[in-house]
């Protein structure tokens, strides 16, 4: 048995905001992005491959806010995050404020992998991925002219923004993505990946590289990835206070996720949400915003995707 989630951000997803030509194309890109993830599950292997391929996809697709449709920093640049953990043996790798590398999903995965830490961050990360020989964009690479209109926009306005689509400011949303799974042996694994926040300033850095904030998992309880406002995930613990709620109070997956998202968050003014698998292979994509890119699919063949809250 298997299961696979995956998300590509929340936020104030409004079906009024949205065409059906780009509501079509955002689900379309969260099928290929369970279908690559799936692709390796169904061949019985690992779900940190799984969860890698997943991201990876979402990576590579402009509509996502995370490797190639990253956001602009203020310094008219891209510095993304990432993170990858196994919840077999608790190994994790993750990156932060990294610049030209093609997939940092890969790069946190070779961290894992190769050294001896869990978290690199800026220059320094390049110098490890070059020396892994990991695949390298430069900052015309990532140039997409939405992203860069966001920008000017929150530029003009000295203001640090949330991903938001470039024809509307009424749209706004937390683009990173994210995958978790459980594989036929049982292994759960998540990883997160994200450009952060329009404009940020001073080498900012979200949840999404923090281990046991953006991104966790434990074979003994669930994997997690987190999608929403950084700086209030960091707050909370987010990922491992769900884990934590299973392991010490026996809360369900969906209790747990409930209690954290729609509960703790909210009384601190935390939107975003995140996805989890359990070590059962229940799941659940749980947020406190009007809508969250999401989907997931299993062995018993269910697949299915979703943007808005009802
Ligand atoms: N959590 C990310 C951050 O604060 C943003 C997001 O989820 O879109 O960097």
């Amino acid at each position: 048995m298997y299961t696979l989630a995956i998300h590509g951000g929340a936020g104030t997803i409004v079906r009024s905001e949205m065409s059906s030509e780009k509501e079509y194309k955002y689900k379309q890109a969260l099928i290929e992005a369970l279908n690559a993830g799936e692709f390796i599950l169904k061949k019985g292997g690992s779900s940190i491959d799984a969860v890698e391929a997943s991201v990876k996809n979402l990576e590579n697709c402009p509509l996502f806010n995370a490797g190639f449709g990253s956001v602009f920093t203020n310094d008219n640049t891209h510095e993304m995050d990432a993170s990858i953990m196994e919840g077999k043996t608790k190994n994790a790798g993750a990156v932060s404020g990294i610049i030209g590398v093609k997939n940092p999903v890969s790069l946190a995965k070779e961290i894992l992998m190769k050294s001896d830490h869990v978290l690199l961050s800026g220059a320094k990360a390049l110098k490890f991925a070059i020396d892994k020989g990991l695949e390298l964009y430069s900052e015309k690479d990532f140039f997409t002219p939405s992203r860069f209109e966001q920008w000017l926009i929150s530029y003009r306005n000295d203001e640090v923004m949330l991903d938001h689509s470039g024809d509307s400011l009424i749209e706004k949303k937390f683009g990173t993505v994210g995958a978790v799974a459980i594989d036929v042996k049982g292994n759960l694994a998540a990883a997160t990946s994200t450009g952060g926040m329009t404009n940020k300033k001073y080498g900012r850095i979200g949840d999404t590289p923090l281990i046991g904030i953006g991104t966790y998992a434990n074979n003994d309880t669930c994997a997690i990835s987190c999608t929403g406002h950084g700086e209030y995930f960091m707050r909370s613990v987010v990922a491992y206070d769900v884990s934590c709620l299973i392991e010490y109070k026996g809360l369900s997956l969906q209790a747990a996720c409930d209690e954290v998202v729609k509960n703790k968050l909210v009384k601190i003014g935390g939107e975003g949400g995140l996805i989890a698998i359990d070590k059962l292979g229940n799941h659940c994509l749980s947020f406190n915003s009007e809508g969250m890119y999401r989907g997931f699919c299993n062995s018993y063949n269910e697949k299915q995707v979703w943007i808005y809250r009802d």
